[in-house]
């Protein structure tokens, strides 16, 4: 190819290289930068009944997912309490020694289940370091991959052991949000909550509504380490281990 055609293309019609183009003149420094913003606003809300008490035993767990019976829209998912070895899980991504191990205890869930749990755990409506939950969606729908809209409603129930009889203590849990949020979210999750208690006292060895507080020891205060499970957060006069429900051995 000729060098002069290629000069021409260069846009300099002098071909000389040294010109200069002229220096924009200086523009005044602005006070304030001309911001562009950026803004997301997150909505999440959860909501618990009153626990119902069933007759301890061995069988009773097993009874946790027929307490959704009419209600769950999607495969009902049982998940256990965590390993007591996973101390600091949280599904809070930037905190990644913690997001490991919430991973490590929860990555193999379904998405409606991981859902559920972030929302129910980020508002702290349970604790999967001694609640066994059976959960599922309960309202509105999931996006292509799977996980539930911001105008969903996922719950279940969640189950710890009695403390000082070692009955079960059963509790209905919905929760919803993201990115978004429907007017009549509450009204619908305030029925669900009542079908789903409705539920629970209607299974079989079903004592009652009770009022339990949560279990475990104070914090900062003593506490005694479950035998059987490790589970290291039990009141020091509990009878039963909340997390594994077995009779613990006092010293
Ligand atoms: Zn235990």
């Amino acid at each position: 190819m000729p060098l002069e055609f290629l000069r021409r293309k260069g846009g300099d019609p002098s071909g000389s290289k040294g010109a200069a183009p002229a220096a924009p003149p200086p523009q005044p420094v602005p006070e304030e930068a001309v911001a562009e913003d950026h803004q997301l606003r997150l909505n999440y809300g959860a909501k618990t009944s009153n626990g119902v008490r069933l007759q301890g035993g061995p069988n009773v767990l097993a009874a946790l997912p027929r307490m959704l019976d009419g209600l769950a829209i999607s495969d009902i998912e049982v998940i256990q309490p965590r390993e007591t070895t996973l101390t600091i899980a949280s599904p809070s991504i930037i905190r990644t020694q913690e997001a490991a191990e919430w991973l490590h205890a929860h990555g193999d869930a379904s998405p409606v289940s991981r859902h559920a749990l972030y929302v129910l755990e980020l508002l702290d409506a349970i604790d999967l370091t001694y609640d066994t939950f059976a959960g599922a969606m309960l309202d509105g729908d999931v996006d292509p991959a799977g996980y539930p809209e911001y105008s969903a409603i996922v719950g279940g129930v969640a189950a710890h052991w009695d403390e000082s009889t070692g009955d079960l203590i059963v509790r209905a849990v919905v929760g919803w949000g993201g990115r978004g949020a429907r007017g009549d979210t509450d009204r619908t999750a305030n029925r669900l909550l009542g079908r789903m208690l409705a539920n629970i006292l209607e299974s079989s060895g079903s004592l009652g509504l009770t009022a339990v507080d949560r279990p475990g020891a104070v914090p900062g205060g003593p506490s005694v380490t479950c035998q059987h499970c490790g589970y290291p957060n039990v009141h020091p006069r509990a009878v039963y281990c909340p997390k594994c429900g077995m009779r613990m051995l006092h010293a």
